[in-house]
């Protein structure tokens, strides 16, 4: 067409289409539920406006918030339509082509590493899954705000624009039609698009219909001139007619019944809002299935675990929690200055944001699920939802349950529990249990430190989930319950050392004495971990003490005095040599077996570690 205009993608899009159209191996079935799952925001952002302003949804065929797919055999097409919200033509410029989302590269670099193509969808680039299965594609779309414009690439590194004076106005929403390649004809199948539809678009919250073939029974009068490719099947069931024999001389029409093809709308799901059912009677497989759809997650892994229940009272509310199996690429790199959390808000059934950052504190911005509640308002502006008096009571206890949540995780792991007596996990679900909270750990720990940081109220019940290695755990990880349940008698505090790794620390003078009299001393390797320390001051009424600072108690020693006294003149010669800005004080102390001497950090001083941390910052 002349008059397109043409544009070229942004280079990082125009990289990932080619790895996306020679990924010749990969699990082609994810365009459909990608296309899906955006028409499915599109028309979740089309009924959010229309709770403030209805008439943004038109009448008719318009109103309706719908997906319909229809088969094109002969030329080869797959189109989906939504009645959503559409978008203009800069909206299809911007997102379909010339603006690469955060995550664009990041895909790409994975993808260039064999990642896993499915995961498209988490990295908001799934829309360029459809040159999986299509070598030119069309996207038609109406916007309230604009005209009908007809986006179309065959990706080649462009793509073009034109106003759609051709195609029959869509009223509002979005058609995107797939000219299949060569390979892809099996999409054509109805029967797969259903297995598809049913395999990964379950718990989308809108219908999605295909324009399905049918057979239906027709009345067709039983001419004898009738068209001759009837078959003798049909002839010899024509006994029926006599029923419509003539009666009293008044003549009727003869007719019979024939199988006839015809096509009308099949709604292949039905939309069931899993959080609205009893905890009870939502089988496992169904919470593996929704945490799939709400996160985008699509390999095999399970979710570590999952809460589903009903606050009741002043605020009501459904909820379901989700602990994923894996961290997201960018989880904690974007830490710090975003507060996105990862819960679909729902008033009454009806989607409202998924970047409401009132929910979940940062350091729970892992979790996935959703909320739905029945006492914020609907129909009120997102940015008064944000200030909602209720928002506070909601987010206290989504934390209250996420935590109790993570510490199961714990409790049924049969590897965590040192307690033989807490055997109640039935044996088949031990296996899958087994080694959990490791997993957890692993992806999140760093998320359950920075809650203690920053949560000053959940303090002590996330020191609980708390995991480290110690001079004792011989490779594995201690919590704080253990390490206390193991302590000396007389032992006071509970010791620590900061470094950079395990190896590090074990070889540390300021261990020899602890280990020697059978003290257990947590290792604390990770940067972090300096931070964490200076806001954990005790646990269980017991006190951190730094064993590389001063105030280790191990109890007194007889001989200390008679020693004190015998090198009284040599600490003083040490003292006159020593003591200036960077030495406070030269002590006798028990707390050497084999070096003869220590640097050691003043009880409120930066540790050794610390500096080193503080330091590789400034460069
Ligand atoms: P994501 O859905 O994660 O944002 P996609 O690559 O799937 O990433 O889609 C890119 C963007 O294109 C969407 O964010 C949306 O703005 C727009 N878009 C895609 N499909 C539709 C549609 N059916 N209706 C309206 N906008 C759409
Ligand atoms: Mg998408």
């Amino acid at each position: 067409r002349s008059s397109a205009e043409k544009f070229e993608f942004q280079a990082e899009v125009s990289r990932l289409m080619d790895i996306i159209i020679n990924s010749l191996y990969s699990n082609k079935d994810i365009f459909l539920r990608e296309l899906i799952s955006n028409a499915s925001d599109a028309l979740d952002k089309i009924r959010f406006l229309a709770l403030t302003d209805k008439e943004v949804l038109g009448e008719g065929d318009d109103a309706k918030l719908e997906i319909q797919i229809k088969l094109d055999k002969d030329k080869k097409i797959i189109s989906i339509r939504d009645r959503g919200i559409g978008m203009t033509k800069e909206d299809l410029i911007k997102n379909l082509g010339t603006i690469a989302k955060s995550g664009t590269s990041a895909f790409v670099e994975k993808m260039q590493t064999g990642g896993d193509l499915n995961l498209i969808g988490q990295f908001g680039v799934g829309f360029y899954s459809v040159y999986l299965v299509a070598d030119y594609v069309e996207v038609i779309s109406k916007h309230n705000d604009d005209i009908q414009y007809v986006w179309e690439s065959k990706a080649d590194g462009a793509f073009a624009i034109s106003e759609d004076s051709w195609n029959e106005p869509l009223g509002r929403g979005t058609e995107i039609r797939l000219h299949l390649r060569e390979e892809a004809g099996e999409y054509l199948e109805e029967d797969k698009l259903k297995e598809l539809v049913k395999k990964y678009s379950e718990f989308i919250n809108f219908p999605i219909s295909l324009w399905a073939t049918k057979e239906v029974d027709v009345e067709v009068p039983a001419d004898e001139d009738e068209s001759s490719e009837e078959d003798t099947n049909e002839k010899t069931s024509s006994e029926e007619e006599e029923e419509v024999e003539e009666e009293e001389g008044e003549k009727k029409p003869k007719t019979k019944t024939i199988k006839e093809k015809t096509q009308e709308w099949e709604v292949l799901n039905d939309v069931k809002a899993i959080w609205l059912r009893s905890p009870k009677e939502v089988t496992e497989e169904e919470y593996t299935k929704f945490y799939r759809s709400l996160s985008k997650d699509f390999s095999e892994e399970k979710p570590l675990a999952w809460s589903h229940f009903t606050a009741e009272g002043d605020v009501e509310f459904k909820a379901v929690l989700y602990v994923p199996p894996k961290a997201p690429h960018d989880l904690y790199e974007s830490y710090y200055n975003s507060n996105k959390s990862n819960l679909k808000l729902y008033v009454r059934r009806v989607f409202i944001s998924d970047e409401f950052d009132e929910l979940l504190p940062k350091y729970l911005n892992f979790l996935k699920g959703l909320v739905d509640s029945d006492t914020l308002p609907l129909n009120v502006s997102r940015e008064m939802l944000q200030q909602h008096g209720s928002l506070k009571t909601i987010k206290k206890k989504l934390i209250r349950k996420a935590l109790d949540m993570i510490r199961r995780i714990a409790e049924e792991d049969p590897d965590e529990s040192n307690d033989k007596e807490k055997t109640d996990v039935e044996a088949s679900d031990k296996d899958e249990k087994k080694g959990q909270y490791t997993k957890f750990w692993n992806e999140f720990g760093k998320s359950v430190k920075l809650g203690i940081i920053e949560d000053a109220s959940n303090r002590n019940r996330l020191a609980k989930l708390l995991r480290f290695e110690s001079s004792k755990s011989d490779g594995k990880l201690v919590s704080l319950d253990q390490y206390i349940s193991r302590m000396k008698s007389g032992q006071k505090d509970i010791f620590y050392i900061t470094g950079t790794s395990k190896e590090q620390l074990e070889k540390s003078p300021f261990l020899e004495r602890l280990t020697r009299k059978n003290y257990e001393v947590i290792f604390f390797t990770d940067p972090v971990d300096e931070y964490l320390m200076q806001y954990l001051m005790e646990y269980e009424d017991k006190k951190f003490q730094n064993v590389s600072k001063e105030g280790v108690k191990l109890g007194k020693d007889s001989k200390d005095k008679e020693l004190k006294e015998s090198f009284k003149d040599l600490t003083k010669w040490w003292k006159d040599a020593l003591v200036s800005e960077n030495v406070d004080s030269v002590k006798i102390s028990n707390r050497l077996d084999n070096s003869p001497c220590v640097v050691v950090t003043s009880k409120y001083g930066w540790s050794a570690n610390m500096e080193r941390i503080m330091q590789s910052q400034t460069l």
